[in-house]
């Protein structure tokens, strides 16, 4: 078990994690040298207080998932540690600002596919299925911020949504009596490429800024005219 390599990386005496487990130092010095199994109670409070995975803590996997912030590193990599500590504070403020944010890829896979099919379902009531698209399209938003490493300058969830309901492709893809209710609502808003759900923000408001960050990718004249139109609302927006 990895608990003395993580107790040391993280500058805590036998002690004081003793003390945090509620059990005695003896009882963790014998679990540090593999003396004595850990409870399984034990074992997922070290876990939960090192924010580690159980595989990671027994050393059946190198890596773990941050279960805060959805993050995947190697806690062992000095160089992934700070990463991960920038990453998640960036996170962290994030979530202040934008609310709960589906960053654990698995959840978020798991979220979209559940609700899919009650947006598809027409047995549903229009509520419901509105709900439901919704916590879709804030699983797209949270992906789309992790991409932009949480950055201050991604839009807010309203203005994405906008932006999503800009694209042709959302047209097509959502039942008209939904996506009308959500123009209703939110509107419609340039800003992000038809078929993309990728927000990139940017640091100067040149269209040629504003292109370069959609990772060279070609795009129509339609859609780059989209981006400009993009680029002069924010510029009106921030006199
Ligand atoms: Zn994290």
């Amino acid at each position: 078990m990895r608990i003395k390599e993580l107790r040391e990386l993280n500058n805590i005496q036998q002690k004081e994690l003793a003390s945090i487990l509620e059990i005695s130092p003896n009882a963790l010095s014998q679990y540090e040298n593999n003396k004595r199994e850990p409870s399984i109670d034990t074992v997922s409070k070290i876990a939960d207080f090192f924010n580690v995975s159980v595989d990671f803590l027994y050393g059946t996997s190198d890596i773990t998932t941050c279960k805060k912030c959805g993050l995947t590193y190697c806690p062992l990599i000095p160089q992934d540690r700070i990463v991960h500590a920038q990453l998640h504070s960036s996170w962290e403020a994030a979530t202040k600002k934008y609310g709960t944010l589906y960053s654990n890829t698995v959840e978020n896979e798991r979220l979209k596919a559940e609700n899919r099919s009650i947006v598809c379902d027409p047995s549903q009531s229009l509520e419901d299925r509105y709900n439901a698209q919704k916590i879709i399209f804030k699983c797209l938003f949270s992906r789309s911020l992790d991409a932009s490493n949480y950055s201050e300058r991604h839009v807010d969830f309203n203005t994405y949504i906008a932006m999503l309901l800009n694209q042709e492709s959302t047209k097509k893809h959502l039942p008209p009596e939904l996506y009308n209710k959500f123009v209703e609502d939110y509107g419609t808003q340039p800003g992000i490429p038809n078929g993309e759900t990728y927000f990139y923000p940017y640091n100067d408001n040149s269209p040629v800024t504003i292109a370069a960050h959609f990772d060279g990718d070609e795009y129509t004249e339609e859609e780059l005219d989209e981006i400009r139109q993009f680029a002069e609302f924010v510029k009106n927006k921030r006199k």
